[in-house]
């Protein structure tokens, strides 16, 4: 696809484009008439010629509203990828700032990227939390987010690019937006994302079970029924955690069985320590606390504010979150070589854990996933220094790099084996570890590398 085409050369000057977003409209289910109001905004990069000859006025902003986990990010990252065209996306919540300046001139690097490389959407999630109605926020704080916005619609006003760069922003808050953002010409087109209907909860099942191996004749009407008021991300998880069950009873195929109990389990996505099973837990405990323990040996990576086995609404399986989030788009915003590497060496952490913790043969699909993130991540890596590489040689490239990261995570985790599982007891026997815990933990139980002194 054009996206494809495009992605070496824009990666070598690119901070927020995000090289694998390769979704299509058929990866989004049960949204019914809200993929074909998408649709068209496709239409406007594809047959840009037809509606300017038209007059038709171009959007220029689409704001997405809805609750986390709705498939907006998933819509937005459609949108490009039926489009063939680039992808920047960014959470607002990284611009607002410590330092004064720092957020608006991350909104200027932003579109001055996707400028250079249109068509292009340019995704920015969590608006609100730059977008809030001014003066509302008290301190020097607020002084910060007034000039991160106002750069905000300086941008959106628009340049040469009109037309070419449609930005689409998600929020679950527009009634706490700022007027200006919401004027004629910004985010004019405001899109309701709603929780599916039964039938679309049928769909989202069904769309995320293509990838998985299920039995014959799954009843996805008596899953779809049970689970009410779940938004799209609870129900990918429901299918992986249903898939895990089966393989890790050694069947070969998920059964609706499998659905029915993970449905059960995912409860709403309510904070409860006791809705999943312990085998479960256990695993989830392992996979967070094994990529925290590496993370805090990266200097890259070792913000880390919470990490947790406990489901939350919009929250995947377990989770560690970072400050900055990097792993949100799958790509890192920091792309130094050694940046790079620890996040490859974080995300391949969960299966070295399994090995060393479960056995060389005991292969859990929580931590594939993170080894997928790391593959595409290494072969990113190798692209933006040499955009002109065979797709051969770049992968060839790319497990080598996987190989050294892997043996680098395998042997720190086995130097580490007392810091992961106090970190696994504490995840099980409370949930959650915040980072003033998380950090104690480190200096009692964590053997880092000598050249990081203290994380
Ligand atoms: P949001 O941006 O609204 O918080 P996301 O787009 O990040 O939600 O959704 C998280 C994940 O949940 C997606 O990557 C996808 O796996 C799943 N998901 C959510 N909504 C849908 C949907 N309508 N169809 C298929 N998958 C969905």
């Amino acid at each position: 696809s054009g996206a494809k085409m495009r992605q070496g050369r824009a990666l070598r000057s690119g901070k927020y484009m995000d090289p694998e977003a390769d979704v299509k409209f058929s990866d989004v289910a049960g949204l019914g008439n809200i993929r074909v109001e998408l649709e068209e905004i496709v239409d406007f990069f594809t047959h840009a010629e037809k509606f300017r000859r038209r007059g038709s006025r171009i959007p220029t902003g689409i704001l997405l509203c809805g609750e986390p986990g709705v498939g907006k990010t998933l819509l937005a990252k459609a949108v490009a990828g039926e489009a063939g065209v680039n992808f920047f996306a960014i959470s607002a919540s990284q611009f607002v700032e410590i330092y004064v300046g720092v957020g608006a001139s991350r909104v200027r690097s932003l579109y001055s990227e996707a400028n250079q490389n249109a068509p292009a959407v340019v995704f920015i999630d969590e608006l609100d939390a730059v977008g809030r109605t001014r003066g509302l926020t008290a301190g020097s704080g607020g002084q910060e987010r007034d000039s991160t916005l106002n750069q905000l619609l300086t941008c959106l006003d628009g340049f040469e690019g009109k037309g070419q760069v449609i930005t689409i922003a998600a929020t679950n808050r527009p009634d706490i937006l700022d007027p200006a953002l919401v004027r004629p010409g910004r985010f004019d087109r405001k899109i309701y994302i709603p929780k599916p209907s039964l039938q679309g909860r049928i769909e989202i099942l069904q769309v995320h079970a293509k990838s998985k191996p299920m039995g014959e004749g799954i009843d996805y009407r008596a899953v779809g029924q049970i689970t009410a008021g779940m938004a799209g991300a609870q129900l990918a998880h429901i299918v992986d955690v249903a898939a895990l069950a089966a393989l890790r009873d050694g069947r070969t195929e998920v059964t609706t069985d499998d659905l029915l109990e993970a449905a059960q389990n995912e409860e709403g996505g309510q904070p409860d320590l006791h809705i999943r099973s312990d085998r479960v837990r256990r695993i989830l405990a392992l996979q967070e606390a094994s990529m925290a323990a590496m993370a805090a040996n990266c200097p890259d990576m070792e913000d880390i504010q919470l990490m947790s086995i406990v489901p939350r609404m919009g929250e995947e399986k377990g989770f560690v979150r970072f400050k900055a989030d990097p792993l949100k788009f799958g790509y890192l915003e920091s792309i130094s070589r050694q940046g790079f590497l620890d996040h490859i060496t974080v995300q391949l952490a969960p299966r070295a854990a399994d090995e060393l913790w479960n056995g060389a043969d005991q292969i859990s699909t929580v931590a594939s996933d993170n080894v997928d993130i790391a593959r595409k991540a290494a072969r990113s890596f190798v692209r933006a220094g040499h955009s002109d590489r065979k797709d051969e040689d770049v992968d060839v490239e790319a497990q080598k790099i996987l190989e050294s990261c892997y043996a680098r995570a395998l042997e720190y985790l086995e130097r580490n084996r007392s810091f992961v599982n106090v970190l696994v007891d504490r995840l099980l026997e409370k949930g959650s570890i915040w980072r003033p815990e998380f950090l104690q933990l480190v200096e009692q139980y964590a053997v880092l590398d000598k050249r990081r002194s203290s994380p």
